[in-house]
């Protein structure tokens, strides 16, 4: 029986869960033969046409020079692709309907956290001052959503189900339902100045890295707060600080930082304004990402058609 040559898992040396995933997606695929990177023979490194990656190490994909694709178990892959630049190499990231679900659950959480006056409340308690502030309705708030793609739209929807007023933003128009959409940097300031609530939810590319600079904080108006599920560098940390510092920003929910992990004695652990968390907006489900890699790996088997890739001049 024809043997196809096994799929290396390949992730960093100091990852924890290569066995658990090189279970979860040889239980899902049962007629391949899935091994971590280091069980792959050399015969098999110099033959191999596809590897699925976790942060990989970049050596170790050097180390398979017919490799036509790689499938990530991640969503976000802007260091995977700054990694491979040098190469003629399809990069497919992971578009999980989970994934979604569970971003926009976090997003909805922490929308109605800041909604619902939450981090005042929480001052108040530590300052056991018994105070509180009239409500407002959700439909006078604007959530904005800068990025509307897989996740951006599925937290849109909770958003909406939600009664808040809803605006998305993206790179080329979207037509989301009850959402009032806008594209560009053209629509950008404007936009801002309507928001209550920024969700950022963009890829980390070379045009949105510090696209949320001092001069687009300053658009949004006094009181608003940030949400940054997305990445880092996508936000001017200084800025973000000196708008928080002067009151223009009430509030900044990280979950995503220049560094990770946050350094211990950074200025953002201790920020009254901040909610600093673990990049745990949305984990990959190790089950259902199992499903869709096999799903796209059985497409590729049976076709040799690729799955989509994310697009090198545009960055995601
Ligand atoms: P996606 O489907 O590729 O959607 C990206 C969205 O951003 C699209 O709407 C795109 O516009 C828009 N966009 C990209 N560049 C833009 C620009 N220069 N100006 C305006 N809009 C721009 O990505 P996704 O699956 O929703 O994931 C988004 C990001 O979430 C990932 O890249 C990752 O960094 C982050 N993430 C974070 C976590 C976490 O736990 N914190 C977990 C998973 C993912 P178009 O619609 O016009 O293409």
């Amino acid at each position: 029986m024809f043997a196809p040559t096994p799929i290396p898992f390949v992730t960093a040396a100091n990852y924890t869960r290569t066995q658990a995933w090189v279970r979860a997606l040889q239980h899902a695929m049962p007629d391949e033969l899935v091994v971590p990177f280091a069980n792959l023979s050399a015969n098999d490194r110099a033959h191999c046409k596809l590897a699925i990656v976790a942060n990989p190490d970049p050596v170790d994909l050097a180390g398979m020079p017919h490799l036509e694709w790689v499938h990530s178990v991640w969503a976000g892959v802007e260091r995977l692709m700054a990694g491979l630049a040098y190469r003629d190499l399809k990069i497919v990231r992971l578009v999980d309907p989970q994934l979604a679900h569970t971003m926009a659950e976090m997003v909805l959480t922490y929308g109605l956290y800041l909604h619902r006056n939450g981090p005042l409340y929480a001052r108040q308690q530590a300052q056991q001052r018994w105070q509180s502030h009239e409500y407002v309705r959700a439909e006078r708030r604007t959530v904005t959503l800068l990025g509307l793609g897989a996740l951006g739209q599925a937290a849109a929807k909770r958003l909406v189900a939600a009664g808040f007023r809803v605006a998305g933003w993206s790179r080329n128009k979207r037509l989301v339902d009850s959402v009032a959409c806008y594209a560009g940097e053209h629509d950008l300031p404007g936009l801002l100045a309507q928001t209550d609530i920024l969700v950022c939810l963009l890829p980390l590319t070379e045009e949105t890295r510090g696209l949320l600079n001092a001069e687009r904080l300053a658009c949004l108006p006094r009181g608003a707060s940030l949400i940054n599920f997305a990445r880092g560098p996508i936000v001017d940390e200084a800025a973000l600080l000196d708008a928080l510092g002067s009151g223009h920003l009430n509030h900044a929910v990280l979950d995503v930082f220049d560094h990770e992990p946050l350094p211990a004695g950074h200025r953002l652990w201790a920020h009254p304004s901040v909610t600093v968390l673990p990049h745990c907006a949305a984990p990959t489900d190790m089950e259902t990402a199992s499903q869709i890699v096999a799903q796209n790996v059985a497409t590729w088997r049976s076709s040799g058609v690729i799955p989509p890739a994310v697009n090198p001049d545009r960055g995601y």
